[in-house]
């Protein structure tokens, strides 16, 4: 059997782990071990896999693989952030972000071999787009991550290259593992899918999964956001927002994040200030503002200091929640919107476009 057509086990959650091994007329809880082996210990070698039975180890190392990805580059920047560039197994590259604070330590990890939809400031987009990840190789980072650093990260952000709901089932499943008590076992607060907002999906996330949920909204009025987020012409704020806060399904401890990207001249002036606060009016809201990072060949320039000082203290003062996202990893291109990895086919780009939005079995 050649290595492709083995069975990836990194696809696989607990259940799928049972069954496979149900199929093989073994029982259930063999199934668990082996997925505790794989995430929970991070063991590849299948005789090490000490409470399986032997006949079984050695059925595996036939028919099975742990497709985790190649480290080609590791990037320690002096804040303590650390990017890695991954290659695949058809030598696609993401890059996954390693960002540790005091109390906690944050993943941001890839969702797509780039991305199909066209920010405006953001680096990704304008490397085109691939392909999506499958679940394996989004769990795959997380794996290499815990690895890497001797144990999981407290938190993973879906934050990387990607439209995360633009790859609905290979996120939801991976997501799903993330929190797993036999694998990196996150609480559902410490996973947060960031969104372009997708409106089909965000419901479809809202009936699976219960993860924060963080919007990527830019601009407080359709006309600015159609230009810098285009996504906003098919899925426009006056749908966006009541599919937000109906996500939060009446929770009161549950709030959506608002990712802004702050633009100087752009999106940064008390009027729109006041129009951010107009609109998020009535819905649970943190707002998290971030300087906008530069790249080679964009024309927009960050917000100086005072005026996101500003444009926070004037949401402050409504009563919202604002925070200023600290710019992490700047130094080594790692910073939010800077990620590129290396697309190396960009001819899908347009095919990518028409989301899957068909409802299926996960
Ligand atoms: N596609 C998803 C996931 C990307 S998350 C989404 O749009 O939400 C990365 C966050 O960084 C998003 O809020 C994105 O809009 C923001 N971003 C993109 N480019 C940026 C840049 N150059 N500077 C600061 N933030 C940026």
């Amino acid at each position: 059997m050649t290595n492709a057509e083995r069975i990836d086990l990194l696809n696989l959650d607990r259940a799928d782990c049972e069954a496979l091994l149900r199929d093989w007329g073994l029982k259930a809880f063999h199934g668990r071990n082996l997925f505790k082996w794989v995430h929970k210990h991070g063991i590849t070698d299948f005789d090490a896999m000490t409470d399986l039975p032997k006949t079984l180890r050695e059925r595996l190392a036939h028919r099975a693989r742990i497709g985790i990805p190649n480290m080609v580059a590791e990037q320690p920047s002096p804040d303590g952030t650390i990017k890695w560039v991954l290659e695949l197994a058809d030598g696609q590259r993401v890059e996954t972000v390693f960002i540790p604070e005091k109390r906690r330590s944050t993943l941001c990890v890839s969702s797509q071999v780039g991305c199909a939809l066209d920010c405006r400031f953001c680096a990704t987009a304008r490397q085109g787009f691939n392909r999506n990840l499958s679940s394996g190789e989004i769990i795959g980072q997380v794996w290499y991550a815990a690895r890497r650093l001797g144990s999981a990260p407290s938190n993973v952000v879906m934050m990387g290259m990607g439209e995360p709901l633009a790859n609905f089932h290979a996120v939801i499943k991976a997501m799903d593992v993330m929190q797993d008590d036999f694998a990196y076992m996150l609480a559902k607060y410490r996973v947060t899918l960031s969104t372009s907002g997708v409106i089909p999906n965000i419901q479809r996330l809202a009936e699976v999964s219960d993860v924060s949920l963080a919007v990527s909204l830019h601009a407080p009025d359709n006309a600015l956001r159609d230009e810098l987020v285009p996504i906003n012409r098919k899925y426009p704020l006056e749908q966006l927002i009541p599919a937000c806060r109906a996500y939060l399904r009446g929770d009161r401890r549950r709030r959506i994040t608002w990712e802004y990207v702050m633009l100087d001249g752009v999106n940064d002036s008390e009027r729109h200030a006041k129009a951010l606060i107009r609109l998020l009016e009535g819905t649970p809201s943190k707002v998290n503002l971030i300087p906008f990072n530069p790249f080679p060949g964009t024309t927009f320039n960050t917000s100086p200091p005072e005026r996101i000082d500003a444009f926070r203290l004037r949401l402050l003062r409504s009563g919202l929640v604002t925070t200023t996202r600290k710019t992490r990893g700047d130094e080594i291109a790692a910073a939010c919107g800077q990620l590129v990895g290396r697309v190396q086919d960009r001819s899908r780009r347009r095919v990518a476009l028409s989301f899957d939005t068909v409802a299926s079995p996960l």
